[in-house]
């Protein structure tokens, strides 16, 4: 039993939410949602009742990318796409587009995403897995400096944030194949260098908006080499990409979020360097604690390898896990247990999370610790 009694609360009086997707919105964008679901730019129609084809949503398509390249500094030689089906149907899309009979593409094995975007690619084609950390419980991350990799591999696969065990990659694949990356959960944590990738897609329930959509950026030489005309019409990307994300009737609401969003990474930071600098800030609350206390244990131990946006920890015995969950829950910190594969606490801390609820997190954490120690 605990008799932690104090209940946390953001600025507008909501629970800090630790959710690992779909995850914490910010709050000013909920509030901007609101009046636009009832009437969007003076149009007197709300903004999911617009035509996808209408001057209204042309509008706000255009601006979410306009305002995408701006804060994310996305240079005119990439395509930028909104897709449905989240990221999990891009696992299957960049194989049957992008890994051609007789070649082979270069996997590393992080976590269950990737594992699982391995499972998609063997069905297409040949799959060398150039790294793994499967055997330590992927609470590491493999060296890209001495992996196994193909000579003239279609191209090279990684997922930049491992979102279950709470890694991330400060670097990227060799670069002598295209670099395809799956940044669902830090897409603009920090900066990106797009010079160094070919294809990036991240689903949007992270860091960006609501789930069921991918935002897929395509170098447009790597687009180039994706067949013509033989692909079902949905999954091919020089489709999506002739029609502007429009082919059949897009996710209006999720583009328009997304935008809504990436305004306000543009007003409130400015630029993703700055939205770097806080995330650093944030997570350093919760890992200075973790590395000056004896109770709680990280499961990612080289803090070169954590992630700044899903940290992991577990208590000494499993029925505390359980115990601090329930705990916290009722304290206003919401869904943090861990994906099932590996249990314990996941704080997950994505841009809108403000830092108030790491401290808050921090001295639940602190008072859990004394009475359960
Ligand atoms: N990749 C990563 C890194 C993820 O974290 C997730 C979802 N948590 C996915 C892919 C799958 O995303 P979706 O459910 O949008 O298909």
């Amino acid at each position: 039993m605990t008799t932690i009694d104090t209940t946390y609360k953001t600025a507008r009086g909501r629970a800090f939410n630790f959710s690992a997707g779909p995850a914490v919105l910010p709050e000013p964008v909920i509030e901007q949602a609101q009046k636009d679901l009832m009437d969007v730019f003076g149009s007197g129609m709300g903004v999911c009742e617009l035509s996808h084809r209408g001057a209204q949503f042309d509008r706000i398509l255009e601006e979410a990318e306009a305002d995408l390249r701006a804060v994310g500094k996305i240079p005119g030689n990439y395509r930028v796409l909104f897709l449905q089906g989240g990221a999990t149907l891009q696992t299957a899309m960049i194989p049957m587009s992008f890994l051609p009979e007789g070649k082979t593409a270069d996997y590393f094995d992080t976590g269950k995403w990737a594992s699982e975007a391995i499972k998609e690619a063997k069905k297409i084609g040949g799959v060398n897995i150039a790294g793994s950390t499967k055997d330590t419980d992927y609470d590491r991350l493999p060296d890209f400096a001495s992996a196994n990799y193909t000579d003239g591999a279609a191209y090279r696969f990684f997922v930049s944030n491992n979102t279950i065990f709470g890694t991330q990659f400060a670097d990227l694949p060799k670069s002598d194949a295209p670099i395809v990356c799956d940044m669902s959960s830090d897409i603009f944590c920090r900066p990106i260098e797009w010079a160094k990738y070919d294809f990036v897609y991240a689903s949007l329930q992270k860091n960006l908006g609501p789930s069921g959509q991918a935002l897929v950026v395509i170098k447009d030489d790597f687009l180039a080499t994706a067949p013509d005309d033989t692909l079902p019409k949905m999954l091919d990307y020089k489709v999506q990409a002739a029609k502007e994300s429009r082919y059949n009737t897009p996710n209006t609401f999720a583009i328009y979020l997304l935008g809504q969003v990436v305004k306000w990474v543009q007003t409130e930071f400015g630029s993703l360097e700055a939205v770097e600098a806080y995330n650093k800030e944030k997570a350093a609350v919760l890992y200075d604690y973790l590395d000056a206390q004896s109770f709680y244990v990280a499961h990612v131990k080289d803090p070169a390898h954590r992630s700044l946006m899903n940290i992991t920890f577990r208590c000494p015995k499993p029925e505390q896990d359980k115990a601090f969950i329930e705990q916290a829950e009722k304290c206003g910190l919401t869904t943090i247990g861990g994906h099932r594969s590996i249990g314990g606490m996941r704080a997950s801390i994505y841009n809108a999370m403000p830092i108030e609820g790491l401290r808050a997190l921090v001295e639940f954490m602190q008072r859990f610790a004394d009475e359960h120690a």
